[in-house]
């Protein structure tokens, strides 16, 4: 059948990719929308509507790489996070619904007045970074990533938003800030186990393995960061992290180790551990 109209492209290409996505209707639609530049409702009035050649072109060709496992945000470039829009490409993992939890934790510990000095490590496309400084205008919040490329989309994505209150550095963790003192660290970093089979779906396999990725049990990144986050935080800060949902026992434990109190463990919406944050004491010192 050759297919004319939008109706029909949507039947036919969420029976392409159903073997491949949850949500293949869906998909489809959002795939059309973008490219024809139809709303919800247009779409819903006008099901019969003609597709212009180039249209179908276009269409045709995303259809192809979302049935390859492409992620839809990486095919629209686009993923919204926190109320942002986001430019997302495959030089940074795609925002999680789940790391707004993270967003959450960090600004119930943020003051917003000129003097707070926020660290989001391993910012990706931004997402952390850009919605504390949305929330917290008169914060100052500085991203790091040791990818330059994921550091050019954050950067991209803070002039799009037009968040003037966030500086970029790049560099491995801690590193990429020698000597700098935080109120509050956020961090999401990989914490996923090398041969965890999750890496086999279809999602992951187009994001860069080094967001996601962490040695043998995904612990690695939390190895180095928990410990040194100490020095970069003034007394009373406080460090925010993601972990995978069975690694709360051993973030608990480095956390321990490294002299932090008010240890608190957040569970997201699906009910599984997937934050902590942990104050450092009034009276750390060296
Ligand atoms: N939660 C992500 C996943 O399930 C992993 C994100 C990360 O490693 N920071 O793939």
């Amino acid at each position: 059948m050759t297919i004319k109209t939008a109706g029909q492209w949507l039947r036919r290409a969420s029976e392409r990719i159903a073997g491949i996505s949850d949500t293949p209707g869906l998909d489809a639609e959002v795939l059309l929308r973008a490219v024809c530049m139809l709303d919800r409702t247009a779409l819903a009035i006008a099901p019969e509507a003609p597709l212009k050649m180039e249209q179908l072109e276009r269409l045709e060709n995303l259809l192809v790489r979302r049935a390859q496992g492409e992620p839809v945000a990486y095919l629209l470039e686009e993923k919204e996070f926190w109320s942002l829009t986001l430019w997302v490409t495959r030089d940074a993992l795609i925002p999680r619904p789940e790391t707004e939890l993270l967003v959450e934790c960090a600004l119930d510990r943020i003051e917003d007045t000129t003097a707070v000095q926020v660290l989001d490590l391993g910012t990706g496309s931004g997402a952390i970074a850009l919605a504390l400084a949305r929330e917290r205008p008169a914060a100052q919040i500085t991203a790091t990533d040791v990818s330059l490329r994921a550091l050019e989309v954050a950067r991209a994505n803070a002039r799009a938003h037009g968040l003037q209150n966030v500086d970029f550095r790049a560099g491995h963790w801690l590193n990429a800030v020698p000597g700098q003192c935080y109120s509050l660290i956020a961090c999401n970093p990989p914490y996923v186990a090398y041969d965890d089979p999750h890496l086999q779906t279809w999602h992951t396999k187009y994001e860069p393995q080094l967001a996601l990725i962490s040695g043998k049990d995904g612990m690695e990144a939390l190895q180095q960061i928990i410990p040194a986050a100490p020095r970069a935080l003034v007394p009373g800060g406080w460090l925010v992290l993601e972990h995978g949902h069975q690694q709360e026992p051993a973030v608990d434990h480095l956390l321990h180790q490294a002299r932090f109190d008010s240890i608190i463990h957040y569970r997201d919406a699906s009910g599984k551990s997937r934050v902590s944050a942990a104050r450092v004491s009034e009276s750390f010192a060296e």
